[in-house]
């Protein structure tokens, strides 16, 4: 997902749409926005679908006066399957006796599910199937006389990946959790405070980037500045490394390195560790571009543009028959069969999941005339299920969970298929050594299994087998 957040800024609510817009690639599904004027209170906006159909009319701004404003951008995770419901969508909003408070989340909760039980057990009642909601209902339950020392008591509790923002009715606060597992940054325009998952959506609004909230840290910005605070244990960083290989947009800025040159260099260390000979270079757009143009650098094959994406078909394109639905990856993207045609193609993409997307592509290169394809994948591969907030399916569904590199090789009928080793994906995020065995700086869980949280509602549905 995506959180925004501004405070002290004239329509603060139009800064938020267009953050959630440039945070669009984190969450498709839904969108939402809570402002906050002393004359209307809080007042709420939360639909289905993109942020421009949305938050671009006026009609709909309007109901969002004030200087101060959050939101968010869906992209349901791990527990929270199928059709998003109105009611699952964020900001949400709560009145506590000292006022109200609209909470934006960023991550999953991985106790979410036993917290659930404990809570329902106690008297609350739960009005969505978010697991954010835990928050707000242990917020409910705790005694601290004000919202950010009862946002405290609450995310003491919960366990797992978030990065959350909150608005009370004189207060921006921003909380990552100890890990770092989500971004989260703080920036400045003029006399306002911003707060964003990525620096891109600084960028749109022409803020400063003033740094990132550390990992277990809470800042709480009001009109007389900014407070950092401290309320967890210490706990050594695991930012997601798949916020470098895909979930981050490439001109991002994230630990003091670019998303796109971590991607370029991925690149890089495939065509080192993975040399292949070939004629063409050429990416799955748009997540393997930046890493095709890496390899091509970096083996002196000439890059080229052999799959042309659609840019009109969304990731909820809506596929409304099985015959239009049967036409799957054909629907998005199509082969430049004057580009590869008589070629040996070395296809660079970011991840292999199911193994879907490569299988079809594989299909139509070689309809389209292509001599050879050789796929090299800028991640290890997928093994393990994601509980921290990026929607990786069941491991039985997982195609590395099930086959080796050269068993999934045999099953795509390319003529090769390397993956990244976890040790050049370190080296290309900005670790010369590679991952540190004893004390992994990132999380890398979908890859290693190792998991630097403990999944407890996973591993009680029995996930981790
Ligand atoms: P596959 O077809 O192997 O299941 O999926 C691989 C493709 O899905 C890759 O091209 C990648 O860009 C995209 N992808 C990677 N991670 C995610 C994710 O977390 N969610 C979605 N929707 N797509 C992803
Ligand atoms: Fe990121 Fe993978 Fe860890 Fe999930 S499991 S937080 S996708 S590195
Ligand atoms: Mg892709």
């Amino acid at each position: 997902c995506g959180v925004y957040g501004v405070f002290g800024m004239d329509e603060a609510a139009n800064f938020v749409a267009l953050g959630l817009h440039a945070l669009q690639h984190r969450g498709q599904e839904a969108a939402g926005i809570v402002s906050y004027t002393p004359d209307t209170g809080f007042n709420t906006v939360r639909r289905l679908g993109y942020v421009r159909d949305h938050f671009t009319k006026q009609s709909v701004m309007d109901i969002l006066p004030g200087r101060m404003a959050i939101g968010h951008t869906r992209y349901s995770t791990a527990g929270s399957k199928g059709q998003t419901a109105l009611r699952d969508v964020q900001p949400l909003y709560a009145d506590f006796a000292m006022g109200g408070c609209a909470i934006a989340h960023n991550g999953n909760i991985t106790n979410a599910d036993a917290l659930r039980s404990q809570l329902i057990d106690r008297g609350s009642i739960f009005q969505s199937a978010s697991d954010t909601e835990c928050i707000v209902h242990l917020m409910a339950r705790s005694i601290q006389k004000n919202i950010p020392d009862r946002m405290k008591d609450a995310l003491r509790i919960v366990e797992g990946a978030f990065s959350v923002i909150a608005m009370t009715r004189s207060k921006l606060i921003g909380v990552r959790d100890p890990m770092g597992v989500r971004p989260l940054v703080l920036g400045r325009r003029g006399e306002g405070w911003i707060l964003s998952s990525e620096t891109c959506a600084l960028d749109i609004i022409g803020a400063e980037f003033v740094r990132e909230i550390e990992p277990g840290e809470m800042v709480i910005i009001t009109s007389s500045g900014l407070e950092s605070l401290r309320p967890f244990e210490d706990r050594d960083p695991r930012f997601c490394v798949f916020e470098y290989v895909y979930f981050s947009r490439p001109d991002s800025v994230i630990g003091g390195l670019s998303v796109y040159e971590a991607r370029r260099r991925i690149g890089v260390e495939l065509a080192r560790e993975a040399p292949v000979e070939a004629d063409l270079v050429c990416p799955v757009p748009d997540s393997g571009t930046p890493a095709a143009i890496g390899f091509s650098q970096a083996s002196g094959i000439p890059y080229a543009m052999g799959i042309i994406k659609n840019q009109y078909v969304g990731r909820t394109f809506i596929e409304p028959t099985e015959q239009i639905r049967d036409m799957g990856v054909r629907l998005k993207l199509n082969i430049n069969r004057a580009v590869v045609a008589g070629k040996r193609v070395v296809l660079v993409d970011d991840s292999v999941v199911r193994g879907t997307t490569s299988r079809k592509i594989k299909d139509m290169m070689l309809d389209a005339g292509a001599k050879e394809v050789h796929f090299r994948i800028a991640s290890p591969p997928t093994k393990w299920p994601c509980f921290y907030g990026v929607d990786t399916p069941e491991r039985e569904k997982l195609l590395a969970a099930r086959m080796s590199e050269d068993e999934i090789r045999t099953y795509l009928q390319v003529d090769s298929l390397r993956f990244i080793s976890l040790d050049g994906l370190y080296r290309a995020c900005g670790n010369p050594a590679g991952r540190n065995v004893a004390e992994p700086q990132f999380c890398d869980a979908c890859f290693s299994g190792e998991y630097p949280i403990e999944p407890t509602d996973a591993r009680a549905r029995g996930c981790m087998k």
